[in-house]
């Protein structure tokens, strides 16, 4: 029986781009005014680890004093409120009550819509921080000032952020998931298939192909499930469904370690919610759950 389109689920993120509360901005200059009136909701990087007060607030209102700012750029206003990603120096121990922590692990302390933000903010800075000299002829670059990208005073080159888009499939058949295991997974848990998309696929031929290599099944009839940003450091997760077509599973040499048919009431450890896997993969048991007599 066909999955239906589309399955219902929550959103990991509050959507505060659709609610009108956040406005992405590109020019610091864009931020002055509402920085005569708010604090600035700082988001300050070391490497990939943010730094967070481990009592008080998150985000942090301007950076702690004596930190060894490198660069400072525009994220957005979020209820009028300016918002910056800023760079600091490697070497800089965390201020007294602070904490330097990846983003990962600040997923179940803080709030969903902060985790967004700063993800957003993450992304914008490791662009740039990547993104210092032209590809082309290696001159140094400047940002543009009528759009976010930077640009190669020299040969005009431009390059935009990054953003590299992913395939999820999770592939039913009657009342099961085929969900598969990597490696570096934590014990127990099993995913859907997911992978890359490769210059030149539309994202279902992208699809079956991963789930092919991965898995040794052919899958077809992709209905979109959900899209979710996913900064480490510049994925776009993009869920679909899928329906089994044929094949054995066989997991993939070196990629995967386990794959298997799991019933929609005997799930393995699954990915936590905030993951596009982890809902996805509940909101298909959930509906699959409803069909039961
Ligand atoms: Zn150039």
């Amino acid at each position: 029986m066909p999955l239906p389109y589309r399955l219902h689920a929550p959103g990991a993120f509050p959507d505060w781009v659709g609610e009108g509360r956040f406005v992405p901005c590109h020019r610091m200059s864009d931020l002055a005014d509402a920085a005569r009136h708010h604090p600035t909701l700082t988001f300050a990087w070391q490497g990939n680890r943010i730094l967070h007060a481990t009592e008080a607030s998150f985000p942090l209102e301007d950076v702690p004093a004596d930190l060894p700012v490198q660069r400072t750029l525009p994220v957005g206003l979020l209820d009028g409120r300016p918002c910056v990603a800023v760079d600091i120096a490697a070497e800089a121990p965390a201020p007294a009550g602070h904490a330097w922590t990846g983003l990962r692990a600040l997923f179940n302390t803080l709030d969903a819509g902060w985790i967004a933000l700063a993800g957003r903010s993450f992304q914008l800075l490791e662009w740039e921080r990547t993104h210092q000299f032209c590809g082309r002829c290696a001159t140094p670059m400047v940002m543009r000032a009528h759009e976010r990208g930077r640009e190669c005073p020299a040969c005009q080159f431009v390059a935009y952020p990054r953003i590299s888009p992913v395939v999820m499939g999770l592939v039913v058949r009657g009342r099961e998931l085929l969900l598969a295991r990597s490696p570096h997974f934590a014990p127990g848990m099993y995913s859907a298939v997911a992978g890359f998309v490769e210059v030149g696929e539309s994202l279902e031929q992208s699809l079956a192909r991963e789930i092919l290599e991965e898995t040794g099944i052919h899958a077809g009839h992709f209905q979109y499930f959900d899209s979710q940003p996913w900064p480490f450091p510049h994925s776009l997760m993009v869920a679909f469904t899928a329906e089994y077509a044929s094949g054995t599973p066989v997991p993939q040499p070196g990629e995967i370690e386990d794959v298997q048919w799991f019933a929609h009431d005997r799930l393995p450890v699954l990915p936590p919610p905030i993951s596009i896997a982890g809902r996805l993969i509940r909101a298909v048991a959930s509906h699959l759950a409803s069909l039961d007599p």
